[in-house]
């Protein structure tokens, strides 16, 4: 085979691509009943977009962005001259950035205004090393809510992400909801000096990764999966411990929240989400089953500062992402299938070219009259015309013959019972409709 899917992609066949639709049309009747309209945004932006929200450090700045150039960028760059930064254009990594930047461009949250509830499905690009569940284009849907600042909104977007889950047909009791609060520009650089320190005297037992970390961003070493670096970090001082007051206040009172709405969590205090935008509340949603380590299917979390860093004017901020890929090896080993097959039309058997002519204008009347309704166009024998129509899994056959069309008649066999009459053309989509 000459062409393939590039590496750490995939085609959606029909069955996957249903869905993949079935999966976003879920969780636009789940996040509209919040209020979430739905945005769609450029698959590129400019890369500095991505790479300062994210963080300098982050792995998506550092090593998973994909780059785009024009030619006329890389003419430049070949002739050494340097690209100005609307040369530098790159795949979408996640959605957030793009989606807060869409918001201040045209002004969705005016001052005084209402916050703006959107969500999104989609495509992201990351250059990972593929592996399972982890692949360099993956699909996502997300939602974001900019200009709430209650903490009522963290804990209706927690709600929200589980609903969406629950909506999928996965059990509350299948999930692990975890929480934790990230501290604020009050809290935070106090807490991740102890941090810093505290893996500094630990630096032996870190892998290479961490060890890079301590000076850069310690607090990306909870995430590591190295069991040693795991070890010290159940040893590290807490986010909980350390949280000024209106920090602790407010994680509080989102917990209230979610006691009162009866969702079940647990505090996690190692829980930090890989992009350092994120402040005050981040919650992740794991999967009991089918995911091995790899068992995060959400998350999200507060962020207050990201819209400051695009716009330059402070707007609070939250949001999640839920992956596809890594949502349906969840419900495959849940044995939930949300596909639930092609929609069951007809089929117009053509006895012999005499008839084509009105095989042809049948099959277009019981299609304008919303039937799915397909035909033979390779001439092929009424016999494997008929095996066609079983693969294609037919409600029914019609079957246009010389001799019963010549007294205005077709032949309807139902492919269920195989009961076969005789139906004037006329009546036809009449008679099909009464099939369903
Ligand atoms: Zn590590
Ligand atoms: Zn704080």
């Amino acid at each position: 085979m000459r062409y393939q899917a590039p590496k750490g992609t995939q085609d959606l066949l029909p069955a996957q691509a249903r869905t993949w639709a079935a999966f976003r049309r879920r969780a636009q009747e789940v996040f509209s009943l919040y209020g979430y309209e739905p945005i769609e945004t450029p698959v590129f932006e400019l890369s500095e977009l991505f790479t300062r929200s994210a963080g300098e450090s982050s792995d998506i700045a550092s090593k998973e962005i994909f780059s785009v150039r024009s030619i006329g960028a890389l003419q430049k760059m070949a002739e050494g001259e340097p690209l100005k930064a609307d040369q530098k254009l790159a795949l979408r990594p996640e959605g957030t950035a793009s989606v807060v930047r869409a918001i201040a461009q045209h002004n969705l949250v005016p001052q005084g205004g209402a916050p703006a509830k959107l969500f999104y499905a989609g495509s992201m690009f990351r250059c990972e090393r593929p592996q399972k569940g982890r692949l360099r284009e993956f699909h996502q849907v997300g939602v974001e809510c900019l200009g709430a600042t209650d903490a009522v909104a963290d804990a209706e977007m927690i709600i929200m992400c589980m609903r969406f889950f629950e909506s999928l047909g996965l059990k509350r009791e299948s999930m692990t909801l975890l929480i934790n609060s990230m501290g604020d520009e009050n809290c935070r650089p106090a807490y991740t000096e102890r941090v810093r320190s505290y893996l500094k005297e630990h630096e032996d037992s870190l892998c290479e990764d961490c060890r890079r970390r301590i000076d850069d961003n310690p607090l990306r070493a909870f995430d590591c999966k190295n069991e040693s670096c795991r070890k010290v970090v159940d040893g590290a001082p807490r986010f909980s411990d350390n949280l000024c007051d209106a920090c602790r206040e407010r994680f509080e009172a989102v917990k209230g929240y979610l006691d009162a709405a009866g969702i079940g969590y647990t505090v996690d205090p190692r829980l930090v989400r890989g992009f350092d935008y994120y402040t005050g509340t981040v919650f992740e949603v794991q999967v009991k089953d089918g995911l091995g380590s790899q068992n995060a299917i959400g998350g999200g979390g507060h962020y207050d500062k990201l819209m400051g860093e695009i716009s330059g004017k402070d707007l609070s901020g939250l949001g999640f992402a839920v992956g596809f890929e890594r949502v349906m090896l969840a419900l495959e080993a849940a044995g939930i299938e949300l596909d639930s097959g092609a929609p069951r039309g007809v089929y117009v058997v053509c006895v012999d070219e005499s008839v084509r002519p009105t095989a042809f204008s049948l099959m277009q009347q019981l299609r304008d009259a919303g039937i799915p309704a397909d035909g033979d166009t390779q001439s092929r024998s009424v016999k494997s015309q008929f095996k066609v129509a079983g693969k294609g899994n037919a409600r029914a056959c019609v079957v246009v013959g010389p001799d019963e069309l010549s007294s205005g008649n077709v032949t309807v066999r139902d492919m269920d019972t195989h009961d076969e009459q005789l139906v004037a053309t006329g009546e036809l989509v009449e008679k099909i409709q009464a099939l369903y």
